[in-house]
Protein backbone atom coordinates (compact mmCIF):
# COMPACT_ATOMS: atom_id res chain seq x y z
CA UNK A 1 0.00 0.00 0.00
CA UNK A 2 1.85 2.42 -1.32
CA UNK A 3 -0.37 5.10 -0.22
CA UNK A 4 0.46 4.45 3.25
CA UNK A 5 3.85 4.71 2.63
CA UNK A 6 3.35 8.24 1.50
CA UNK A 7 1.84 9.11 5.13
CA UNK A 8 4.48 7.47 6.34
CA UNK A 9 4.43 8.61 10.05
CA UNK A 10 1.16 7.89 9.92
CA UNK A 11 1.30 4.32 8.67
CA UNK A 12 3.52 3.32 11.62
CA UNK A 13 0.33 3.95 14.05
CA UNK A 14 -1.11 0.57 11.75
CA UNK A 15 1.32 -1.31 13.87
CA UNK A 16 -1.35 -1.02 17.05
CA UNK A 17 -3.64 -2.29 14.12
CA UNK A 18 -6.21 -2.31 16.69
CA UNK A 19 -4.72 -5.69 17.36
CA UNK A 20 -6.30 -7.51 14.54
CA UNK A 21 -6.25 -11.53 14.82
CA UNK A 22 -6.80 -11.73 11.00
CA UNK A 23 -7.83 -15.60 10.20
CA UNK A 24 -8.99 -17.47 7.12
CA UNK A 25 -12.06 -18.42 5.92
CA UNK A 26 -12.64 -22.37 6.38
CA UNK A 27 -15.96 -23.88 7.58
CA UNK A 28 -14.44 -27.55 7.60
CA UNK A 29 -14.07 -29.38 10.21
CA UNK A 30 -10.91 -31.27 10.59
CA UNK A 31 -11.62 -34.66 12.20
CA UNK A 32 -8.25 -36.18 12.98
CA UNK A 33 -7.50 -38.11 15.84
CA UNK A 34 -5.76 -35.41 17.84
CA UNK A 35 -5.11 -37.31 21.30
CA UNK A 36 -7.16 -35.91 23.91
CA UNK A 37 -4.43 -36.37 26.73
CA UNK A 38 -1.06 -35.51 25.11
CA UNK A 39 1.99 -36.08 27.00
CA UNK A 40 4.51 -35.76 23.53
CA UNK A 41 3.93 -31.78 22.42
CA UNK A 42 5.77 -32.07 19.06
CA UNK A 43 4.01 -35.15 17.75
CA UNK A 44 0.61 -33.48 18.66
CA UNK A 45 1.99 -30.56 16.86
CA UNK A 46 2.91 -32.58 14.05
CA UNK A 47 -0.49 -34.44 14.11
CA UNK A 48 -2.26 -30.76 13.66
CA UNK A 49 0.05 -29.71 10.78
CA UNK A 50 -0.61 -33.05 8.90
CA UNK A 51 -4.24 -32.71 8.83
CA UNK A 52 -4.07 -30.09 5.90
CA UNK A 53 -3.97 -31.60 2.45
CA UNK A 54 -0.48 -30.94 0.24
CA UNK A 55 -2.35 -28.85 -1.97
CA UNK A 56 -3.67 -26.27 0.67
CA UNK A 57 -0.39 -25.98 1.81
CA UNK A 58 1.31 -25.65 -1.69
CA UNK A 59 -1.31 -22.76 -1.95
CA UNK A 60 -1.11 -20.90 1.28
CA UNK A 61 2.70 -20.76 1.29
CA UNK A 62 2.78 -19.39 -2.25
CA UNK A 63 0.47 -16.55 -1.01
CA UNK A 64 2.41 -15.92 1.66
CA UNK A 65 5.90 -16.12 -0.18
CA UNK A 66 4.35 -13.43 -2.44
CA UNK A 67 4.07 -11.02 0.20
CA UNK A 68 7.81 -11.26 0.48
CA UNK A 69 8.09 -9.78 -2.53
CA UNK A 70 5.43 -7.43 -2.09
CA UNK A 71 7.19 -5.89 0.56
CA UNK A 72 10.47 -5.15 -1.67
CA UNK A 73 8.30 -4.01 -4.63
CA UNK A 74 6.19 -1.57 -2.20
CA UNK A 75 9.61 0.08 -1.05
CA UNK A 76 10.97 0.03 -4.78
CA UNK A 77 8.35 1.39 -6.16
CA UNK A 78 8.29 4.22 -3.35
CA UNK A 79 11.89 4.89 -3.76
CA UNK A 80 10.90 5.28 -7.92
CA UNK A 81 7.69 7.64 -6.78
CA UNK A 82 10.40 9.65 -4.36
CA UNK A 83 13.22 10.14 -7.21
CA UNK A 84 11.09 10.77 -9.77
CA UNK A 85 9.43 13.92 -7.95
CA UNK A 86 12.35 14.81 -7.25
CA UNK A 87 14.51 14.73 -10.33
CA UNK A 88 12.09 15.97 -12.88
CA UNK A 89 11.48 18.80 -10.31
CA UNK A 90 7.61 18.28 -9.96
CA UNK A 91 7.91 19.14 -6.59
CA UNK A 92 9.24 22.05 -7.11
CA UNK A 93 6.66 22.82 -9.58
CA UNK A 94 3.69 22.20 -6.81
CA UNK A 95 5.73 24.13 -4.45
CA UNK A 96 5.57 26.48 -6.56
CA UNK A 97 1.79 26.68 -7.20
CA UNK A 98 1.23 26.15 -3.71
CA UNK A 99 3.20 29.84 -3.53
CA UNK A 100 0.85 31.29 -5.98
CA UNK A 101 -2.47 29.97 -4.25
CA UNK A 102 -1.99 31.78 -0.54
CA UNK A 103 0.89 33.94 0.96
CA UNK A 104 0.47 31.93 3.95
CA UNK A 105 3.39 29.11 4.34
CA UNK A 106 1.70 26.65 6.40
CA UNK A 107 -1.49 26.33 3.89
CA UNK A 108 1.15 26.36 1.07
CA UNK A 109 2.50 22.94 3.06
CA UNK A 110 -0.85 21.67 3.26
CA UNK A 111 -1.62 22.39 -0.59
CA UNK A 112 1.67 20.57 -1.65
CA UNK A 113 0.23 17.83 0.34
CA UNK A 114 -2.48 17.54 -1.43
CA UNK A 115 -0.47 17.54 -5.09
CA UNK A 116 1.93 15.65 -3.67
CA UNK A 117 -0.73 12.74 -2.42
CA UNK A 118 -2.92 12.69 -5.42
CA UNK A 119 0.43 12.61 -8.12
CA UNK A 120 1.53 9.28 -5.51
CA UNK A 121 -1.29 7.72 -5.49
CA UNK A 122 -2.25 7.48 -9.46
CA UNK A 123 1.75 6.57 -9.59
CA UNK A 124 0.95 3.66 -6.73
CA UNK A 125 -2.51 2.34 -8.30
CA UNK A 126 -1.51 -0.28 -10.30
CA UNK A 127 0.62 -1.66 -7.63
CA UNK A 128 -2.07 -1.47 -5.27
CA UNK A 129 -4.67 -2.77 -7.54
CA UNK A 130 -2.59 -6.26 -8.11
CA UNK A 131 -2.26 -6.25 -4.07
CA UNK A 132 -5.38 -5.14 -2.67
CA UNK A 133 -7.57 -6.83 -5.76
CA UNK A 134 -6.19 -8.91 -8.59
CA UNK A 135 -3.86 -11.08 -5.96
CA UNK A 136 -7.08 -11.62 -2.76
CA UNK A 137 -9.17 -12.34 -6.07
CA UNK A 138 -6.63 -14.82 -7.32
CA UNK A 139 -6.49 -16.62 -4.02
CA UNK A 140 -10.21 -16.45 -2.99
CA UNK A 141 -9.82 -13.99 -0.27
CA UNK A 142 -12.23 -11.88 -1.33
CA UNK A 143 -15.66 -11.54 -3.30
CA UNK A 144 -15.87 -7.59 -3.93
CA UNK A 145 -16.62 -6.29 -6.87
CA UNK A 146 -13.82 -3.98 -8.97
CA UNK A 147 -16.10 -0.61 -7.89
CA UNK A 148 -16.77 -1.43 -4.61
CA UNK A 149 -13.07 -1.77 -4.26
CA UNK A 150 -11.98 0.85 -6.08
CA UNK A 151 -14.78 3.24 -4.64
CA UNK A 152 -13.19 2.33 -1.23
CA UNK A 153 -9.67 3.06 -2.47
CA UNK A 154 -11.05 6.51 -3.34
CA UNK A 155 -12.28 6.73 0.18
CA UNK A 156 -8.76 5.53 1.64
CA UNK A 157 -6.77 7.95 -0.73
CA UNK A 158 -9.46 11.19 0.28
CA UNK A 159 -8.68 10.31 3.81
CA UNK A 160 -5.13 9.82 3.34
CA UNK A 161 -4.95 13.57 1.61
CA UNK A 162 -6.56 15.15 4.50
CA UNK A 163 -4.39 13.83 7.21
CA UNK A 164 -1.42 14.41 5.21
CA UNK A 165 -2.40 18.26 4.20
CA UNK A 166 -2.81 18.86 8.04
CA UNK A 167 0.26 16.99 9.43
CA UNK A 168 2.47 18.51 6.59
CA UNK A 169 0.90 22.19 7.30
CA UNK A 170 1.95 21.61 11.10
CA UNK A 171 5.19 19.49 10.30
CA UNK A 172 6.35 22.36 8.33
CA UNK A 173 5.35 25.01 10.52
CA UNK A 174 7.38 23.32 13.01
CA UNK A 175 10.20 22.64 10.61
CA UNK A 176 10.37 26.85 9.80
CA UNK A 177 10.22 27.98 13.37
CA UNK A 178 12.97 25.39 14.05
CA UNK A 179 16.24 25.59 12.59
CA UNK A 180 18.59 22.85 13.88
CA UNK A 181 16.71 20.92 16.40
CA UNK A 182 13.87 19.97 13.89
CA UNK A 183 14.15 16.73 14.03
CA UNK A 184 13.59 16.49 17.87
CA UNK A 185 10.22 18.35 17.35
CA UNK A 186 9.88 16.34 13.94
CA UNK A 187 9.97 13.38 16.45
CA UNK A 188 7.36 15.10 18.99
CA UNK A 189 5.19 15.61 16.64
CA UNK A 190 5.45 12.06 14.90
CA UNK A 191 4.73 10.79 18.54
CA UNK A 192 1.59 13.28 18.65
CA UNK A 193 0.40 12.14 15.50
CA UNK A 194 0.58 8.34 16.44
CA UNK A 195 -1.62 8.77 19.42
CA UNK A 196 -4.25 10.63 18.23
CA UNK A 197 -4.67 8.11 15.38
CA UNK A 198 -4.54 5.35 17.80
CA UNK A 199 -7.25 6.68 19.60
CA UNK A 200 -9.02 8.20 16.42
CA UNK A 201 -8.84 5.73 13.85
CA UNK A 202 -11.22 2.60 15.61
CA UNK A 203 -13.63 5.87 16.60
CA UNK A 204 -13.62 8.03 13.39
CA UNK A 205 -12.28 6.16 10.32
CA UNK A 206 -13.06 2.59 10.45
CA UNK A 207 -17.07 3.21 10.75
CA UNK A 208 -16.31 4.83 7.31
CA UNK A 209 -15.62 1.75 5.84
CA UNK A 210 -17.90 -0.48 7.81
CA UNK A 211 -21.17 -0.80 9.88
CA UNK A 212 -20.92 -1.96 13.74
CA UNK A 213 -23.74 -3.59 15.20
CA UNK A 214 -25.07 -5.00 18.57
CA UNK A 215 -24.29 -8.62 18.73
CA UNK A 216 -27.46 -9.94 20.27
CA UNK A 217 -27.06 -14.28 20.37
CA UNK A 218 -26.83 -14.56 24.16
CA UNK A 219 -25.14 -17.78 22.69
CA UNK A 220 -22.33 -16.01 21.03
CA UNK A 221 -22.64 -12.55 23.41
CA UNK A 222 -22.73 -13.95 26.51
CA UNK A 223 -19.42 -16.47 26.87
CA UNK A 224 -17.44 -13.31 24.69
CA UNK A 225 -19.04 -10.97 28.14
CA UNK A 226 -18.14 -13.65 30.92
CA UNK A 227 -14.50 -13.38 29.21
CA UNK A 228 -14.46 -9.40 29.41
CA UNK A 229 -15.23 -9.65 32.94
CA UNK A 230 -12.96 -12.44 34.27
CA UNK A 231 -10.56 -10.25 32.51
CA UNK A 232 -11.40 -6.69 33.87
CA UNK A 233 -12.13 -5.86 30.50
CA UNK A 234 -15.01 -2.59 31.32
CA UNK A 235 -17.51 -3.71 28.57
CA UNK A 236 -21.08 -4.42 28.19
CA UNK A 237 -21.63 -5.22 24.65
CA UNK A 238 -19.83 -6.45 22.03
CA UNK A 239 -20.21 -5.53 17.98
CA UNK A 240 -20.48 -7.22 15.19
CA UNK A 241 -18.12 -5.64 11.92
CA UNK A 242 -19.64 -6.09 8.42
CA UNK A 243 -16.61 -6.82 7.11
CA UNK A 244 -17.66 -9.73 4.81
CA UNK A 245 -18.10 -7.21 1.92
CA UNK A 246 -14.08 -6.40 1.75
CA UNK A 247 -12.58 -9.86 2.60
CA UNK A 248 -12.99 -13.69 3.39
CA UNK A 249 -10.76 -13.21 6.62
CA UNK A 250 -11.31 -13.15 10.02
CA UNK A 251 -11.30 -10.58 12.31
CA UNK A 252 -11.49 -9.20 15.80
CA UNK A 253 -10.52 -6.19 18.16
CA UNK A 254 -11.10 -4.66 21.54
CA UNK A 255 -10.32 -0.94 21.08
CA UNK A 256 -10.58 2.55 23.06
CA UNK A 257 -9.52 4.09 26.15
CA UNK A 258 -11.50 3.77 29.62
CA UNK A 259 -14.92 4.73 29.27
CA UNK A 260 -14.98 3.66 25.45
CA UNK A 261 -14.03 0.56 25.31
CA UNK A 262 -15.42 -1.82 22.35
CA UNK A 263 -15.30 -5.14 22.06
CA UNK A 264 -15.52 -6.39 18.17
CA UNK A 265 -15.83 -8.85 15.69
CA UNK A 266 -16.23 -9.60 12.72
CA UNK A 267 -19.60 -11.48 10.57
CA UNK A 268 -16.50 -13.85 9.06
CA UNK A 269 -15.54 -15.01 12.62
CA UNK A 270 -19.03 -15.41 14.04
CA UNK A 271 -19.81 -17.72 10.47
CA UNK A 272 -16.85 -19.71 9.87
CA UNK A 273 -15.23 -20.54 13.55
CA UNK A 274 -17.48 -22.17 16.28
CA UNK A 275 -17.29 -21.17 19.99
CA UNK A 276 -14.70 -22.61 21.10
CA UNK A 277 -12.86 -20.78 18.59
CA UNK A 278 -14.36 -17.20 18.69
CA UNK A 279 -13.69 -17.80 22.40
CA UNK A 280 -9.97 -18.03 21.62
CA UNK A 281 -9.55 -14.91 19.01
CA UNK A 282 -11.31 -12.75 21.51
CA UNK A 283 -9.37 -13.89 24.48
CA UNK A 284 -6.41 -12.71 22.14
CA UNK A 285 -8.01 -9.60 21.80
CA UNK A 286 -8.75 -8.99 25.11
CA UNK A 287 -4.72 -10.07 25.85
CA UNK A 288 -3.64 -7.47 23.69
CA UNK A 289 -6.02 -4.77 25.59
CA UNK A 290 -4.77 -5.94 29.00
CA UNK A 291 -1.29 -6.22 28.66
CA UNK A 292 -1.80 -2.73 27.11
CA UNK A 293 -0.41 -3.84 23.69
CA UNK A 294 -1.32 -0.26 22.52
CA UNK A 295 0.97 1.85 24.27
CA UNK A 296 3.84 -0.80 24.41
CA UNK A 297 3.46 -0.54 20.47
CA UNK A 298 3.57 3.44 20.60
CA UNK A 299 6.01 3.13 22.78
CA UNK A 300 8.36 1.18 20.16
CA UNK A 301 7.44 3.55 17.55
CA UNK A 302 8.55 6.29 19.18
CA UNK A 303 11.60 5.08 19.11
CA UNK A 304 11.48 4.10 15.86
CA UNK A 305 10.75 7.83 14.86
CA UNK A 306 12.99 9.00 16.95
CA UNK A 307 15.97 7.02 15.06
CA UNK A 308 14.59 8.20 11.83
CA UNK A 309 14.45 11.34 12.46
CA UNK A 310 18.36 11.41 13.76
CA UNK A 311 19.15 9.80 10.83
CA UNK A 312 16.72 12.21 8.44
CA UNK A 313 19.05 14.86 10.05
CA UNK A 314 22.29 13.77 9.30
CA UNK A 315 21.26 12.18 5.28
CA UNK A 316 18.70 15.34 4.73
CA UNK A 317 21.14 18.01 4.66
CA UNK A 318 24.08 16.24 2.97
CA UNK A 319 21.71 15.01 0.12
CA UNK A 320 20.54 18.64 -0.26
CA UNK A 321 23.91 19.86 0.17
CA UNK A 322 24.69 18.39 -2.99
CA UNK A 323 21.63 17.86 -5.00
CA UNK A 324 19.64 20.60 -3.63
CA UNK A 325 20.21 22.90 -6.22
CA UNK A 326 19.61 20.65 -8.90
CA UNK A 327 16.22 19.84 -7.46
CA UNK A 328 15.40 23.02 -6.50
CA UNK A 329 15.31 22.64 -2.87
CA UNK A 330 16.85 24.88 -0.50
CA UNK A 331 16.50 22.62 2.81
CA UNK A 332 14.00 21.02 5.09
CA UNK A 333 11.89 24.10 5.77
CA UNK A 334 11.13 23.38 2.06
CA UNK A 335 7.87 21.52 1.50
CA UNK A 336 9.67 20.79 -1.82
CA UNK A 337 12.13 18.58 -0.07
CA UNK A 338 9.83 15.80 1.53
CA UNK A 339 9.69 13.35 -1.02
CA UNK A 340 13.30 13.14 0.14
CA UNK A 341 12.48 12.68 3.66
CA UNK A 342 9.68 10.55 2.59
CA UNK A 343 12.50 7.97 0.64
CA UNK A 344 15.00 8.24 3.80
CA UNK A 345 11.89 7.38 6.15
CA UNK A 346 11.05 4.34 3.76
CA UNK A 347 14.26 3.16 2.97
CA UNK A 348 15.13 2.86 6.95
CA UNK A 349 11.60 1.33 7.53
CA UNK A 350 12.26 -1.47 4.51
CA UNK A 351 15.51 -2.20 5.74
CA UNK A 352 14.05 -2.57 9.50
CA UNK A 353 11.58 -4.86 8.60
CA UNK A 354 12.91 -8.12 10.80
CA UNK A 355 13.10 -5.88 13.32
CA UNK A 356 9.65 -4.74 13.37
CA UNK A 357 8.37 -7.69 12.73
CA UNK A 358 10.51 -9.33 15.75
CA UNK A 359 8.78 -7.05 18.24
CA UNK A 360 5.28 -7.50 16.76
CA UNK A 361 5.52 -11.04 16.51
CA UNK A 362 6.53 -11.18 20.26
CA UNK A 363 3.56 -8.84 21.26
CA UNK A 364 1.25 -11.58 19.23
CA UNK A 365 2.93 -13.84 21.12
CA UNK A 366 2.12 -12.51 24.35
CA UNK A 367 -1.52 -11.95 23.42
CA UNK A 368 -1.38 -15.85 22.74
CA UNK A 369 0.08 -16.83 26.09
CA UNK A 370 -2.88 -14.64 27.59
CA UNK A 371 -5.30 -16.13 25.29
CA UNK A 372 -4.72 -19.65 26.39
CA UNK A 373 -4.70 -18.88 30.36
CA UNK A 374 -8.14 -16.89 29.79
CA UNK A 375 -10.03 -18.97 27.00
CA UNK A 376 -8.56 -22.46 28.07
CA UNK A 377 -9.35 -23.90 24.58
CA UNK A 378 -5.80 -25.26 23.59
CA UNK A 379 -7.87 -27.27 20.42
CA UNK A 380 -9.46 -24.57 19.22
CA UNK A 381 -6.06 -22.43 19.42
CA UNK A 382 -4.71 -25.30 17.50
CA UNK A 383 -7.99 -25.18 15.02
CA UNK A 384 -7.35 -21.06 14.57
CA UNK A 385 -3.83 -21.37 13.62
CA UNK A 386 -4.42 -23.92 11.23
CA UNK A 387 -7.54 -21.50 9.63
CA UNK A 388 -4.84 -18.68 9.83
CA UNK A 389 -2.76 -21.34 7.51
CA UNK A 390 -5.06 -20.72 4.74
CA UNK A 391 -3.15 -17.88 3.45
CA UNK A 392 0.27 -17.68 6.37
CA UNK A 393 2.64 -19.84 5.42
CA UNK A 394 2.17 -22.80 8.73
CA UNK A 395 6.12 -23.48 8.64
CA UNK A 396 8.48 -21.69 7.52
CA UNK A 397 12.05 -22.04 8.40
CA UNK A 398 13.31 -20.08 10.94
CA UNK A 399 14.97 -17.54 9.22
CA UNK A 400 11.78 -16.90 7.33
CA UNK A 401 10.03 -16.46 10.61
CA UNK A 402 12.41 -14.28 11.84
CA UNK A 403 12.32 -11.60 8.69
CA UNK A 404 8.83 -12.02 7.52
CA UNK A 405 6.36 -13.03 9.66
CA UNK A 406 4.77 -10.37 12.13
CA UNK A 407 2.45 -12.96 13.74
CA UNK A 408 3.90 -16.63 14.96
CA UNK A 409 3.47 -19.57 12.36
CA UNK A 410 1.37 -21.74 12.53
CA UNK A 411 3.51 -24.42 13.64
CA UNK A 412 5.10 -21.95 16.61
CA UNK A 413 1.46 -21.16 17.76
CA UNK A 414 -0.13 -25.21 17.13
CA UNK A 415 2.78 -25.78 19.42
CA UNK A 416 1.90 -23.07 22.47
CA UNK A 417 -1.36 -24.52 22.55
CA UNK A 418 0.10 -28.46 22.83
CA UNK A 419 2.60 -27.53 25.20
CA UNK A 420 -0.49 -25.84 27.71
CA UNK A 421 -2.46 -28.74 26.91
CA UNK A 422 0.16 -31.36 27.70
CA UNK A 423 1.38 -29.29 31.05
CA UNK A 424 -2.40 -30.23 32.19
CA UNK A 425 -2.34 -27.32 34.75
CA UNK A 426 -4.96 -27.58 37.82
CA UNK A 427 -8.04 -26.25 37.40
CA UNK A 428 -9.38 -25.61 40.86
CA UNK A 429 -13.39 -25.15 41.27
CA UNK A 430 -13.35 -24.14 37.80
CA UNK A 431 -15.46 -28.16 37.05
ZN1 LIG B 1 -2.98 -10.02 17.78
Amino acid sequence: MSVRLLIFVIALACFSETSSAQGAPSPSPRPVAIPTGITDPAAATRAWLDTIPPDEKARSDAYFEGGYWLILWNFLLTAAIALLILTTRLSTRIRDVAARLTKFRPIQAGIYAIGFALITGILSFPLNFYEGFVREHQYGMSNQIFWAWFSESLNALEIAVVILAISLAILYRIFQATERTWWIWGTVFGIILITIGNIAAPVLIEPIFNKYTPLTDPKIRDPILDLARANQIPATQVFVVDQSRQTKRVSANVSGLAGTTRIALNDNLLNQCTLPEIREVMAHEMGHYVLNHGAKGTAFLSIFIFVGFGLAAIIFNRVIGKRGSAWGVTGIADPAGFPLLMLIFATYGFVLTPISNTIGRNIEREADAFAINAAREPDAAAMVALKLGKYRKLEPSPLEEFIFFDHPSGRSRIRMAMDWKAAQLPCGEVK
